[in-house]
């Protein structure tokens, strides 16, 4: 009688074990997901940035990093109404996944309209023909015929000097700025 008691009190044990672990799981995923996109979040995004450029000086391999902003997004929302806008949003994170090479491409939502895509094991070149696919992609936004979406693009590699992996992420940032300046919907390098 005793020992089916202690049987029963440690498949209990077990199981709420099992639970607790279940929710641990979901809590940390819930806290490095973007709850509109599904990609990764900025808090992520930052941890794992940093952990690359910690990856790249510990094995002398490469990594880029691209930083996308969607073009006169406000005009959009404001034409087409911020449910589209949002829609726009889920689609071009849906590409940006869907396009994505197994263990290189990582997709991460930075804030509203923003994005950056750090690229591990992958030179610039080979980046920007992921970029290229994305784009082509783009161009058949299935929820309207008259909607077009253009992205200005800065892309940079993160390098063993950097002190920082802000600095690759600032790199990237001006040249997506550069991208802004000569006219938007193309990729600076
Ligand atoms: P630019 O080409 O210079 O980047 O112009 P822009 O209009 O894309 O940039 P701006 O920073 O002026 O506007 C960004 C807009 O993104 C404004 C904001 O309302 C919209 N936005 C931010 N987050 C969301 C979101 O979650 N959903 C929707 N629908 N819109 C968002
Ligand atoms: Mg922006
Ligand atoms: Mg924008």
């Amino acid at each position: 009688m005793i020992f089916a008691r202690r049987i029963d009190a440690e498949m209990t044990r077990l199981k709420l074990e099992d639970e607790n672990k279940r929710i641990t799981e979901k809590l940390f995923q819930y806290s490095i997901t973007d709850s509109l996109t599904e990609l990764y979040n900025r808090r992520y995004f930052d941890k794992f940035s940093k952990e690359t450029l910690n990856q790249i000086k510990r094995l002398d391999c490469n990594a880029t990093l691209s930083f996308i902003d969607i073009d006169d997004f406000k005009q959009l929302n404001d034409k087409y109404g911020h449910e589209k806008g949002d829609k726009v949003l889920q689609y071009l994170s849906t590409i940006l996944v869907k396009n994505a090479r197994k263990g290189i491409e990582h997709v991460f939502r930075i804030g509203g309209e923003e994005f950056a895509i750090i690229s591990r094991n992958s030179p610039v070149e080979d980046s920007i023909a992921y970029l290229s696919r994305v784009n082509k992609e783009l161009k058949d936004f299935p929820f309207s015929e008259d909607i077009s979406i253009t992205l200005s693009i800065g892309i940079d590699s993160y390098k063993t000097e950097d002190k920082n992996s802000d600095d690759a992420y600032k790199r990237a940032d001006d040249k997506m700025y550069k991208a802004k300046n000569c006219g938007k919907n193309c990729i600076i390098k």
